[in-house]
């Protein structure tokens, strides 16, 4: 990536003008749409701030999943801007079916907008976009809202075919770059939302954004050393090829559950997403010992768990520049700190199932 390290080029100027429409090109093809994704300085969290006061106004309506770290700070996040948020709880660790949305949207049929978090990173877990989103559309008018960070990249999705109105990532996740850039799909029904909404905004206002887009330019200065990074690594991925980057990622998640559960160990999550694993800390051992034992004997970090399962869960990534090899190290590395901490499981069973996973 060291396009980022690059001199520096003019914002305004017709160099950067043709990055920034090479960018949104291949931003269309990573989430599938014909609408325009936008380019906000910030970030993931930033991206979602934006929908919330640019798409909605005081007093709207907005149904929010919480199942998770995440889906908890969209909820607040809606009441701090005077939406009524209205909560669809799901135990952590479970996806909530459509049911469920189908249910809230009855009792608030003036829904504007419904929040889903596609792999909800703090547990593990995906959500079925497709489904829910099919379900939205047949019952309501609400705008299907995506937090995308963890997916866009990773987990399939297609926006336009399934009828997501709002999609946000950001760019240290799926697009493999430093953090500091949030990208934002907004289909044609989002677009018409922009124009009522009431909300105060300046900086994160979408309509300047998309006003700014039709000359291929941000309504403020952008993060251009990341653009530079982000134009290199859209152009990797249209290379490879979007389904092809989603198979891969499957492929890696299934290796890498092939091997942890030769090892005895179980999933946290009733829906594995294909670009986090959550796993549940065995009895007796610690996070911060077996942290402690990763990090010195392979160093590797991992994640722990969030909120009430500190010390309950751990959490491996392999979303981006990952492949299989990378897996299969994994794997090794979670079997010499598993025996530092003293947990039996069958020596190099892990690391053999996770091999011929791949092999086969
Ligand atoms: C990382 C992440 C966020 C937060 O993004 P920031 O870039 O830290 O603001 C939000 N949602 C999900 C699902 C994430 O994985």
């Amino acid at each position: 990536m060291l396009h980022m390290a690059e001199p520096l080029i003019h914002h305004r100027s017709p160099e950067f003008r043709a990055v920034m429409e090479r960018v949104n090109a291949n931003l269309g093809y990573l989430f599938q749409t014909a609408s325009p994704v936008l380019t906000l300085t910030c970030s993931g969290t930033g991206g979602v701030e934006a929908t919330f006061v640019s798409l909605f106004s005081p007093g709207d309506t907005v149904i929010a999943l919480n199942g998770g770290k995440f889906g908890e700070r969209w909820l607040h996040m809606a009441r701090v801007f005077g939406l009524d948020a209205v909560e669809i709880r799901t135990p952590w660790g479970k996806a909530v079916d459509a049911g469920g949305v189908e249910e809230a949207l009855r009792a608030h049929p003036g829904a504007r907008g419904v929040y889903l978090t596609h792999s909800e990173t703090s547990t593990g877990t995906a959500l079925d976009i497709r489904e829910l989103a099919r379900v939205i559309r047949e019952n309501s008018d609400a705008l299907v809202c995506v937090d995308g960070i963890s997916s866009v990249g990773a987990l399939e999705l297609r926006c336009d075919e399934w009828g997501v109105d709002v999609c946000v990532t950001g760019s240290q996740k799926g697009l493999m770059i430093p953090p500091g850039l949030a990208f934002i799909a907004l289909g044609e029904r989002a677009a018409r939302a922009v124009g009522r909404s009431e909300t105060p905004k300046f900086y994160f206002d979408l309509g300047r954004a998309l006003r700014s887009r039709e000359s291929a330019d941000t309504p403020w200065t952008p993060a251009v050393s990341l653009l530079l990074g982000a134009d290199a690594s859209l152009a990797m991925i249209r290379e490879e090829g979007i389904e092809n980057v989603w198979s891969r990622h499957e492929r890696l998640a299934k290796g890498l559950r092939a091997g942890i559960k030769a090892l005895g160990l179980t999933l946290f999550s009733d829906s594995p997403s294909n670009a986090v694993t959550a796993v549940h800390l065995p009895a007796g051992i610690g996070w911060k010992e077996f942290n402690g034992a990763l990090k010195s004997g392979s160093g590797l970090t991992l994640a722990g768990g969030q909120g009430e399962y500190e010390g309950k869960i751990f959490r491996i990534a392999h979303l981006g520049y990952f492949d299989e090899l990378d897996m299969i190290i994994v794997v090794a590395a979670l079997e010499r700190a598993l025996a530092a901490c003293g947990f039996g499981f069958g020596r190099g069973e892990g690391v053999r199932a996770a091999q011929k996973f791949f092999l086969e």
